[in-house]
Parts: C-alpha cells; structure tokens; sequence
C-alpha cells in the first residue's frame, strides 16, 4: 500500500492500519512517500499551522499508546484571552483535564534555534516508520489507476505497482497527476503565518485572541510555544502585508510590550469544504485532502479521517463501494457540522464589529465573570470555537439555547462598556 505524504494524515493512517493488522496478525507493508524534511527550520520543513493540538488529537494518541514527547511540547494552554473592541475577557476552559498543547510541526521558525526532534510531524511520521512503514523521502508526480490492476506510483527516480494508493497530500501542495481518477481538491483560502520573539515573553499558557484590525480579519491569534510565538490570522482578502497592523494593534493595546522580531513567514491555504471524488477502486484521500473541520483543529480531522480509512481498509475492503458505503458518511458528516461552523463565524463576523450584537456579547461575557464557572456559557462557546474542541452543532444549540438568551436578555439591561472594564 502507498500513502502519498507524512503530514498527520498520512502519519495516522499507517499508525492505524498497521496497528489493526498487527493485532490480527496479518502481515502489511505499507510504503508512505514525504517530500519534505521536516527536521529542518522555516517553511521547507514545516507543514505551515499555529500548532494548537486539541484534546481530541491527545487522546487519539494515547488510543495508540503514544503521547507528545516532552521535548516536542511547547506550550500547555490553559486559556484564551480576547481582545475584543473595549472589553478584555479571559476564556477559561469549559472541562480543565482536557489538555491543549502548542507544538512546531517542523523544527521551529527559519532564524530560530529549535532541536530538531521538537518537530511534532518528525515524531509522528517516526512512529509510523517505528510501526514497519517504508518512507521514501520522494515527491510523488503521478498515479495511474487502470480498472483490476494496482496503481502505478511514480516519482523522480522510481515507479512501483501498489495494491492501494491513499492521498495524504494536504492542500499546500500541488497534487500528482492521479490518471484514471476523477479527484478535485477541497476549495481553500490564504492565512497568514508568523514566527516572532519577544525579550519578555508573556505567559505561556495564554493565547491571545484579537479582531479588530486589519481589515477583512476574523480573528487573529498569538499562541506561545516556549520561546517563541506563532501568529496566525485568518479573514477574507487580508491584504498582503497583514501582520504589521495587526501586531501594532496589540502594542497599541498593551498586550506587546515592545517590537518583536519576526522569524518565518509564510501565507498557507486552508480547505474551506470537501473534495470530490475522493475515493474510488483502489483509492481514498485523508485528511485535509478529502476534508477538514472549518478553521479549526484539522490535526483532529486529519486523525479522525485517516483512523476511519483504515478501519475500512482493514475490515471491508479497497473496492470503491466500501469507500462509498463506510467512508463517504465520514467526510460528509464533517462537512455537515462545517456548515453550522460557517454559520457561527458568519455570526461572529457581525458580533465582533460595532453594533447592537457586539455590545450585548461583550456586556455577556463580563458579566459572565461574575458567576460560577458553570454558568459562563458564551464564555464556553467561544472557548470551543477557538480550539475547535467541541462540535459546530452543538456550539450552535449552546448558543440559540436559554441559558444562552438569558444571559444576552440580562445583558441588555448592564450600564454601558468602558475601556477600564476589563475582567481578567
Ligand atoms: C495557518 C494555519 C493554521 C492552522 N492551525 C491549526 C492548529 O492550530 N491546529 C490544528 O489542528 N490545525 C491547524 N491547521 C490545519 C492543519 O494544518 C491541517 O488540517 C493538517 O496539517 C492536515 O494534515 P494533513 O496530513 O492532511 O496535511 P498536511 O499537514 O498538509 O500534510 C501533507 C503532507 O503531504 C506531503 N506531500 C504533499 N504532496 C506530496 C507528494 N506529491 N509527494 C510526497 N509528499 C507529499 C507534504 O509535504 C506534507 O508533509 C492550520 C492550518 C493553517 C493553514
């Protein structure tokens, strides 16, 4: 079998599948193809994201009997501060012994020092070659599917016959010519991605969260990792140099105590929808290739994606009627729940500018701070949509249910906001 690509996806997939023939004592070779050196500095070996892995990526590896290693743990976080127009609200965990970590997936920013064993897809695409998989540090070209043959795989200096072939390529890099496969990749749009340093470093396991500028943002995050800290800004049409307004806001505001200095950079896309075609006779994509959850925790998605594969692989089958039949619902229930994702940034997008929305959700979130934890419900929410810990849906029936309304009714009637009125 041939996985394209060592990301999460493709890392998961051999973990899983190799785990389940080694438990029925069944003989696989799995060969995974990664073009990148993930042991190196800057965007040549990093899979370009903020880092942030969710407690369901945590678990997912202890189901494995893996966990992060120390030495690739940068940050623990514990909770998530917004800025948002005069308010300043701390978002605490809704449930505090799930863990949310901050790794490098390559060995730190380009001008940074970062050992090399930090990086968080070394690790995994390790255990995979640790669990019997081949890696070939290869860039695959192209595949041919012919109908009752294995597929040809080929790349620069080699071609070989695979009884399946599964696309764990991303969205970041140009997908090999598949002959014989009706294959489109997800629809996407450009982030921005930045590596700085500060001389002092703000707490560890905080990430700040802010909105406001520059135009077209939806929001933007600082998350620590150790020494350095990854910002990541999402939002439609930011323009090309984004990150200096963006990081002169949070001067302005306090939250920088002084001009950072900036190490990497680069602009990733990120799957706004599923792929079509993305199964089919000997073939199935993974991952961000096939589907992602809508802007947040796609480690998880890549693991939740890539496990289901291969257990469809395992116990049904690689004819593209098992595909269709257990693994198709997969991909389309991940992207069922992004359409009431769409919804609640759709939401968040008004909310967050000036308005009527905007100041009933800032007086319910201070006003939140005064009672039990218990009862911070928007507070809860927000805390699922940044880390994506939670369902779309059921953030969505948080929102639209009664303690929900009750706290925005009550918050209609508060004094005004001033800038001094900060909950911490
Ligand atoms: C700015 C940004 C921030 C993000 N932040 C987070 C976050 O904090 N937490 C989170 O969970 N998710 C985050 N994501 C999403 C996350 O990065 C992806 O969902 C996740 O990396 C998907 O894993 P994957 O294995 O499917 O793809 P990738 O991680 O892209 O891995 C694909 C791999 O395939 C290799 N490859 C591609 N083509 C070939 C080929 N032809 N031959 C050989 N190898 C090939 C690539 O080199 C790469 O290593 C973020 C995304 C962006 C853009």
């Amino acid at each position: 079998m041939a996985v394209i690509g060592g990301g999460p996806a493709g890392s998961f997939f051999t973990l899983h599948l190799l785990k389940a023939a080694r438990s029925n004592g069944f003989p696989l070779k799995v060969t995974l193809f990664e073009r990148k050196h993930f042991e190196l500095p800057g965007p040549a070996g990093c899979n370009m994201c903020a880092g942030i892995l969710s407690s369901r990526v945590v678990m997912g590896l202890q189901e494995l009997g893996l966990s992060v290693p120390p030495s690739v743990i940068m940050g623990r976080l514990r909770r998530y501060m917004l800025h948002w127009r005069q308010t300043r609200v701390a978002i605490e965990p809704p449930d505090p012994t799930r863990q949310i970590l901050s790794v490098f997936r390559g060995a730190g920013p380009k001008l940074g020092i970062v050992p090399p064993e930090a990086s968080f897809d070394t690790f995994l695409l390790s255990q995979a070659e640790a669990a019997g998989a081949s890696v070939v540090p290869e860039h695959v070209l192209e595949v041919t599917f012919a109908p009752g043959e294995p597929a040809e795989v080929r790349t620069a200096h080699r071609h070989a016959a695979f009884e399946l072939v599964v696309l764990a390529s991303g969205v970041n890099a140009r997908v090999p010519t598949l002959f014989g496969m009706n294959y489109q990749k997800p629809p996407t749009v450009t982030m921005a991605q930045d590596e700085i340093r500060l001389n002092h470093p703000s707490d560890p396991g905080t990430v700040h969260v802010y909105c406001d500028e520059p135009y077209g943002l939806l929001f933007g995050g600082l998350v620590p990792k150790g020494d350095y800290i990854s910002v990541s800004l999402l939002g439609h049409g930011l323009p090309g140099r984004s990150l200096e307004p963006f990081l002169g806001a949070l001067r302005e505001r306090g939250v920088l105590r002084e001009d950072p200095e900036r190490l990497c950079g680069c602009r990733p896309r990120v799957a706004i929808g599923p792929a079509s075609g993305f199964y089919g006779d000997r073939f199935v994509a993974v991952g961000d290739a096939a589907v992602t959850r809508l802007y947040k925790d796609g480690i998880g998605s890549a693991l939740h994606t890539a496990k289901c594969a291969a257990h469809v692989v395992f116990e049904r089958g690689i004819a593209g009627r098992d595909f269709g039949r257990y693994y198709r619902p997969i991909v389309q229930a991940i992207a069922h729940d992004n359409r009431y994702g769409k919804w609640l940034f759709h939401m968040w997008e008004h909310a967050k500018g000036e308005g009527l929305l905007s100041t009933l959700g800032q007086r319910a979130l201070l006003a939140e701070g005064h009672l039990a934890p218990a009862w911070r419900v928007h507070a809860s929410l927000l805390w699922y949509m940044f880390t994506g810990d939670a369902p779309y849906r059921s953030t969505m029936l948080g929102l639209l249910s009664w303690p929900s309304l009750r706290n925005l009714f009550f918050a209609a009637g508060r004094r005004p906001i001033t800038r001094s009125k900060l909950s911490s």
